[in-house]
C-alpha cells in the first residue's frame, strides 16, 4: 500500500487494551483513565480479521502493544491467530516486561518473534517513582525470561528527557551493553503539543520514512500518531477503513488532541 507520498505502509501496530498495570508518569494520569467498556474493545476475532485484510493489502509487519498487552486475558491466543495469517512475517510486542516471566514461553510457542521491553532506569527507587509503584525486579525477570524463551532480539525502549547522555539513560545503556541487549532511546513526547523526534536506534518519529498504521484498542485506524485523523473499522468496514487511512496519511505529524499513548500504543 503506497500513500500519497510514496511511502509503503507495511507496518501495523495494534493496541490490544487501554489497561495497564503500571502508571508511568509521562503516559498515564495517577488517578487512572476512563477505561473503555468491554463492548468498545475489539475482540480477538475482529483484530485478526482486520489484520488479515491488512495483510492482503501488503502489511507484513505487526506489533502488539497497549496499554499493557500482557494484561489482556488470553493474549497468546491472539498471537497465535496473528502468526497464522499469511503474509505476516514479523510479529513483535512492546511490553513493560513485568509479566513476561509468566508469559514469555507461551508467547514464543504461539509464534511471537521478538519483544521490545520498556526500561527507563535500573534504579529500583526511581523505577517505583516513574511507574508509580512498579517493581523493577519483575522487569529484570521478564528480560531474562524473554531471552531464555528465545524471543530475539530483545530490545529495550528507554524514554529520555533530552539526551541519551543523561545519567539515568547512561546506566540503562551500560546494563544493555553488559547483557547484550539492543537499546532505543525515545525522547519524551507530547502528543497534544506535537512534540516528537526521531527515535535513536529505531525508526519511529521520522515522518519521511513512516510506514505505519495504528489500530487502537477500540477499533480506530490511525494513519499518524501525531494527528487526530482516525477511521472506525467497525463503522466503515476493514477494507474501506484501510483505504481511507492510507489516502489520508499526512506528510508529517502535527498534534493529537487526545494525548493518550495508552490507547494508541506509543
Ligand atoms: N505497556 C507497554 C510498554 O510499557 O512498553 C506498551 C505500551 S507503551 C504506551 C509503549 C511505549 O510508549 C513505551 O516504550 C513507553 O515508554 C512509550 N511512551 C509512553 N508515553 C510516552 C511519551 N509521552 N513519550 C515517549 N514515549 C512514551
Amino acid at each position: 500500500m503506497f500513500d500519497r507520498f510514496n511511502r509503503n505502509l507495511n507496518y501495523l501496530r495494534i493496541s490490544v487494551t487501554d489497561r495497564c498495570n503500571l502508571r508511568c508518569t509521562y503516559c498515564m494520569p495517577e488517578e487512572g483513565i476512563r477505561l473503555f467498556n468491554h463492548s468498545e474493545i475489539l475482540t480477538y476475532n475482529e483484530i485478526a480479521g482486520f489484520t488479515k485484510v491488512a495483510a492482503s493489502n501488503g502489511v507484513t509487519k505487526v506489533r502488539i502493544t497497549g496499554g499493557e498487552p500482557l494484561v489482556r486475558k488470553g493474549i497468546s491466543a491472539l498471537v497465535r491467530m496473528l502468526s497464522d495469517i499469511e503474509g505476516i512475517t514479523d510479529l513483535s510486542m512492546t511490553t513493560n516486561g513485568t509479566l513476561l516471566k509468566q508469559f514469555a514461553g507461551e508467547l514464543k510457542a504461539a509464534g511471537l518473534k521478538r519483544v521490545n521491553i520498556s526500561l527507563d532506569t535500573i534504579d529500583p527507587v526511581k523505577f517505583k517513582e516513574i511507574t508509580r509503584n512498579g517493581n523493577l525486579n519483575d522487569v529484570f525477570d521478564g528480560i531474562t525470561a524473554a531471552i531464555d524463551a528465545g524471543l530475539s532480539p530483545v530490545k529495550i525502549n528507554c524514554v529520555i528527557s533530552k539526551s541519551k547522555e543523561e545519567e539515568e539513560a547512561k546506566r540503562v545503556t551500560k546494563y544493555c551493553n553488559d547483557n547484550n541487549l539492543e537499546i532505543r532511546y525515545i525522547r519524551q513526547m507530547d502528543l497534544v503539543r506535537g512534540h516528537f523526534s526521531v527515535v535513536e536506534g529505531g525508526t519511529g518519529g521520522n515522518c519521511e520514512l513512516c510506514n505505519r498504521l495504528r489500530l487502537t484498542s477500540n477499533g480506530k485506524l490511525k494513519p499518524c500518531l501525531f494527528s487526530n485523523l482516525e477511521f472506525d473499522i467497525r463503522e466503515l468496514g476493514y477494507e474501506k477503513a484501510i483505504q481511507m487511512a492510507v489516502e489520508a496519511k499526512p506528510e508529517c505529524g502535527t498534534q493529537n488532541d487526545t494525548g493518550s499513548f495508552y490507547n494508541i500504543g506509543g
